[in-house]
């Protein structure tokens, strides 16, 4: 149960960790149930603008930047050179804006299954849209499932999984039947990055089965990368990433000379995340 009570504040219930975050709000200025999902944005006090699918929190204006730069920069600087690239969901569109950046990139398709999630973001979150006008950019609102088990085999270099939690449309998305997909997509050296929850709360139920799935889809390599995030459950989240060559090395220098802004995302950072902390290797 999330819910909006009478001292305004916002609350997601995370059932499973006994934990709850919450929001302060000055009110709610949308909601809809579309087709697929309910989705809520309010004004909080502090964290600028939130928005909620399905009573989950997806993003606020304040903290959107580590999700989004980590869901990005760590796997477009493994790829030796990535010029296609593939976003599953991400309809607020930062990690579309943050792809952008990357100057070799030639093209990106992102596959939404909801168009009113993007339609929204375009109103409440500018900032994450800013580039949604890049000539290279192509939208296309559908089910990335049935996209990826369609795709040319070897057309994409980057497969990003930027979804909600494994329930609902999304639920297909964690499966080594779409792993597979992706795999057939990806060039010989082509990677996945799949949001894969939080460490702390999901080590066993999601992020363990996630890299038997991508190794039984025939990804020889995989490594989560931890990273913080303060208005998921724990605090704490994670980005996964799969591909065909080693995940765990990336082009160092190419990412100390970036001609772009970051706000958390260095090499630094990214050398840190690679360290599997004490209870990944149990
Ligand atoms: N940062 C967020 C998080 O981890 O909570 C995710 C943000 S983004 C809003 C997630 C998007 O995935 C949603 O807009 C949702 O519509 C989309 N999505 C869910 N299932 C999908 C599917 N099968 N195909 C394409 N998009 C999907």
């Amino acid at each position: 149960m999330n819910t909006l009570d009478e001292t305004q504040w916002f609350t997601e219930v995370c059932e499973e960790g006994g934990s709850a975050i919450s929001f302060r709000i000055h009110g709610r200025l949308h909601e809809e149930q579309t087709p697929y999902q309910r989705i809520e944005i309010y004004d909080t006090t502090d964290f600028g603008k939130l928005m909620v699918i399905d009573g989950f929190v997806m993003l606020t204006s304040r903290d959107n930047f580590l999700y989004h730069e980590m869901m990005s920069h760590p796997a477009l600087f493994t790829h030796p050179d990535p010029k296609r690239v593939v976003i599953i969901g991400g309809g607020d569109c930062g990690t579309l804006r943050e792809v952008l950046r990357h100057d070799g990139v030639q093209h990106v398709l992102q596959v939404e299954i909801d168009e009113r999630v993007t339609r929204l973001a375009e109103r409440y979150f500018p900032e994450l849209c800013e580039a949604n006008d890049d000539p290279r950019v192509e939208f296309l609102f559908g089910d990335g499932i049935r996209w990826m088990k369609e795709a040319a085999p070897g057309s994409v270099d980057l497969v990003i999984v930027d979804s909600t939690d494994p329930i609902g449309p999304a639920e297909g998305l964690f499966t080594e039947p779409f792993y597979r997909s992706c795999h057939r997509a990806l060039g010989e050296h082509g990677l996945l990055v799949q949001q894969s929850e939080s460490p702390l709360l999901h080590f066993d139920s999601i992020i363990q089965p996630m890299h038997a799935a991508m190794r039984a889809a025939g990804f020889g390599h995989t490594h989560t990368l931890p990273f913080p995030q303060p208005c998921y459950p724990s605090g704490w989240w994670s980005a996964t990433l799969a591909g065909k060559q080693p995940v765990d090395r990336f082009r160092e220098q190419d990412a100390r000379q970036r001609n772009f802004d970051t706000r958390y995302y260095t090499e630094g950072v990214h050398r840190g995340a690679l360290e599997p902390p004490a209870f990944f290797l149990r």
